[in-house]
């Protein structure tokens, strides 16, 4: 008998059809003989229903009372599911994030998981029931309803099975897995049977919607046995490992991409120590996140520097910017939104030479022209004209052998 988490996204639970046939399968789980304990989203589209809502009646509405709305959304969905389950002769018992007494900080919106209190869950399992968690929620110390970021019921899922050392944790969405790339851009791309932890965290980091980034840290941590799978479609899905990877691991595994960036550049600034803190220290109170940044060697006294933002920060980061060039008597200031991030990532590269130029050499074959890169241990990153956002992906697909089937 082992004990399984299964998580369902929002549009696994997105009408009444679909609360079925999640049902279904967590009937067919349950019958087999496993202890089950379902982790589910707001039905598909409701989250941003409500913060609509919530924008309408005040665009500057309180953090906590977001979280007090947001909540709301996979209260529904709870209470559906039990609803069907009980229908089908199963004692179900649903229970908000709070009633199991998921433990978080106080950060609205964005609050992280402290611990988790099983003895209820484990309780209601010892009485044969399935036990249906909301997902993306918590309280603090206060009992204040806190949540946990867009795309938080993956973490819900992985920390209840970390809590509860379950056998698997099995995330359904709306694909089968993990693919070398997106197959909207790239129809040869395959479903990897495998995947490192490390490399699901790159490609989660790199802008890859499929899980939350926090729940594959939260995995890795624990060490939580995770498989992502389609809800719709029967398919092994991806394992997430945490082993080292073989020697015939492939050099790389998948190719992510990003649009949401943009590009802000200062030059001709004195090439001096506490430079790059002037320049992105006020960027960083603005509350924005600063992804690659690149300075070059100043050889005649001046330097500049270029960083990237979400997009969503463009304009707040470039007045910014164009503040502190006063200052700092700047020679000038540049943006550029129109720019798309590919990264190819691999393991593999740890034990391979040459993956740059392989990656570089395939881009100017293209004729793409490159304007920043950035490297990790097991990742690299170029920022190219957003115009060549598809072809460069479909290019690194190619020039990395990714299509062919013969891994594993
Ligand atoms: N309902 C929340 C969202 O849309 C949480 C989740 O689906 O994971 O972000
Ligand atoms: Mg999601």
């Amino acid at each position: 008998m082992a004990l399984i988490v299964e998580k369902y996204g929002g549009t696994s639970v997105g009408d009444v059809e679909r609360i079925n046939h999640v049902a279904d399968k967590v009937a067919t789980s349950r019958e087999s003989g496993n202890d089950m304990v379902v982790v589910v989203s707001a039905m598909s589209g409701e989250t941003n229903r409500l913060l609509e809502l919530a924008r309408e009646i005040n665009c500057e509405a309180p953090a906590r009372e977001l979280d007090v709305l947001l909540s709301t959304g996979e209260q529904v969905t709870i209470a559906l599911l039990s609803m069907a389950l009980h229908r089908r002769g199963f004692d179900a018992r649903s229970y908000t994030g709070g009633q199991v007494h998921i433990r978080t900080d106080s950060v609205h919106g964005r609050a992280r998981i402290l611990d988790i209190e099983d003895a209820r869950v484990r309780n209601d399992l010892a009485n044969g029931r399935v036990v249906v968690v909301a997902g993306f929620q918590g309280v603090d110390e206060d009992r204040n309803i806190t949540t946990l970021g867009r795309g938080g019921s993956d973490t819900t899922a992985v920390a209840m099975a970390a809590a509860l050392n379950a056998d698997e944790c099995r995330i359904y969405t709306d694909v089968d897995g993990v693919y070398t790339a997106d197959p909207r851009i790239v129809p040869e791309a395959r479903r990897l049977d495998r995947i490192t932890d490390e490399e699901m965290l790159e490609l989660a980091s790199l802008g890859s919607k499929i899980l939350q980034t926090r729940s594959v840290e939260f995995a890795g941590k624990y060490r939580v046995p995770l498989r992502v799978l389609s809800s719709f479609e029967e398919s092994p899905g991806t394992l997430i490992t945490y082993e080292e990877p073989s020697m015939e691991q492939p050099m790389i595994s998948g190719i992510a991409y990003n649009k949401d960036e943009a590009k802000l550049t200062i030059r001709g600034i004195p090439d001096e120590p506490g430079i790059a803190y002037r320049i992105l220290g006020p960027i960083s109170e603005a509350h924005v996140n600063v992804d690659m940044i690149v300075q070059n060697v100043g050889a005649d006294g001046t330097t500049d520097l270029t960083f990237t933002v979400h997009r969503n920060d463009y304009e707040k980061s470039l007045d910014i910017l164009k503040k502190t060039a006063v200052e700092l008597k700047a020679r000038d200031v540049g943006g550029d939104n129109n720019i798309a991030k590919i990264s190819v990532v691999g393991v593999g590269m740890r034990s391979h030479a040459g993956i740059a130029t392989t990656m570089f050499q395939a881009l100017a074959n293209e004729g793409i022209n490159i304007q920043m890169i950035s490297t990790s241990e097991i990742k690299i990153s170029v920022v190219v004209e957003d115009k060549y956002l598809e072809l460069g992906v479909r290019t690194l697909h190619k020039a990395f052998g990714l299509e062919n089937s013969d891994e594993s």
